[in-house]
């Protein structure tokens, strides 16, 4: 039997109504109904990303666009802020090591959000940008971007966020918190399998994008140029974007504000369901896309991690980098629901026993319920 529990923060489950549009027969691309389709989904993404800014689609995952962000707007040599914290962070510092950029690191402990005068402090009239996270995925921690963007706006820098898995999740005004450059992908809080990545541009950060260090194929000025049509220079996914209107559809339909509701209840709920069975948040500051929680004492999380799918068919995932084997992290972000934090927890419960661990059965669930029950 196949059924299984997809709950990572990324690849997420894929509503049916998606699934179905991108089964559909292939289409031509340099077509009025391809043009149709692709307004739509620009219209739809920034009223998502909430800007007026350009939002430029590829074909890549979203490390793809974090390269080509770095990529479009700065040079060899440039001085950036990198605000690290965990494993995204921390591939921002190296992409713009790899573009011989000059990284001042903002080296924050894994499982806090920074304190925004951190940046404040390092900013001066030689940093080109101020790279960040919404929600730090690899501990689960959503960053103050709002007060960050408030700091960066009196600078000359621009200010770069990975939304990658925050977005459709946790809140984020990209024009009214002056957030220059938002990068998104497709697998996290969009529903849709991987394989898109989304950028915002503001004004202020296309002033940057001159002649840089070379792109070719994910080179800003082309897709610019392509835009009012709309079209792209290259090939787009073309069943991704289709599945990718549907995902906006179904956003639209519930509204965004109800979108960011209903993932800070899923989060409520299942941090007070681990809680209950006597874990520990690893995160002090959680965003609503995923819950890290740390294995407790004689438990390897990347064990349980396998006990919960193998046996009980419910996919979470292990920490990551130096977090490997002592966290766990549980996704509710995307097509999730209610019942989605239960099947969670359930699975979690059983395999904490199956693995020697003392708990009473059903009282993460119970807590749980009393959250959602509201
Ligand atoms: C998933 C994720 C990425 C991008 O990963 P890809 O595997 O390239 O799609 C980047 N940043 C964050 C915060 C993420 O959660």
């Amino acid at each position: 039997m196949k059924k299984r529990y997809l709950m990572t923060p990324g690849p997420t489950p894929i509503p049916a109504e998606v699934a179905l549009q991108m089964a559909e027969p292939i289409i031509h691309h340099r077509t009025p109904q391809f043009q149709k389709i692709f307004k739509e989904v620009l219209e739809n993404l920034r009223r998502l990303f909430q800007t007026k800014n350009d939002i430029l689609l590829f074909a890549s995952s979203g490390t793809g666009a974090m390269e080509a962000v770095v990529a479009n707007l700065l040079s060899p040599g440039d001085k950036v802020i990198v605000v690290k914290g965990g494993k995204f962070g921390e591939r921002w510092a190296e992409i713009c090591l790899t573009y011989g950029l000059k990284v001042i690191a903002i080296d924050v402990q894994w499982g806090k959000a920074v304190e925004p005068v951190r940046i404040e402090e390092a900013l001066d009239k030689t940093i080109k940008a101020v790279f960040t996270t919404l929600c730090e995925t690899s501990t689960g921690t959503l960053n103050d971007i709002q007060s960050i963007g408030e700091i960066v706006k009196k600078s000359e820098a621009v200010l770069v966020v990975d939304a990658i898995s925050g977005l459709a999740a946790d809140e984020l005004q990209t024009d009214s918190w002056n957030v220059d450059v938002v990068v998104g992908g497709s697998q996290k809080g969009l529903m849709l399998p991987p394989g898109l990545s989304f950028v915002s541009v503001s004004e202020r950060a296309w002033n940057l994008v001159e002649n840089k260090s070379p792109s070719y194929y994910f080179n800003f000025k082309k897709y610019k140029a392509a835009l009012p049509k709309p079209d792209t220079p290259f090939t787009p996914a073309i069943s991704l974007i289709i599945g990718l209107r549907e995902s906006l559809r179904l956003i639209e339909e519930e509204g965004l504000r109800n979108v960011f509701l209903r993932h800070q209840q899923l989060a409520a709920a299942t941090r007070a369901g681990v809680q209950e069975i006597g874990l520990e948040l690893f995160s002090q500051r959680p965003s609503n896309a995923l819950t890290a929680v740390k294995a407790p004492a004689g438990i390897n999380s990347s064990k349980l991690v396998s006990v919960m799918r193998d046996k009980f068919k419910v996919w979470i995932a292990d920490g990551q980098g130096e977090l490997k084997g002592k966290i766990f992290r549980i996704a509710h972000l995307g097509y999730m629901e209610r019942f989605d934090v239960i099947i969670a927890l359930s699975g979690l419960e059983m395999a904490l026993q199956e693995m020697g661990y003392k708990l009473e059965l059903g009282k993460a669930v119970g807590r749980a319920e009393g959250v959602l029950g509201g």
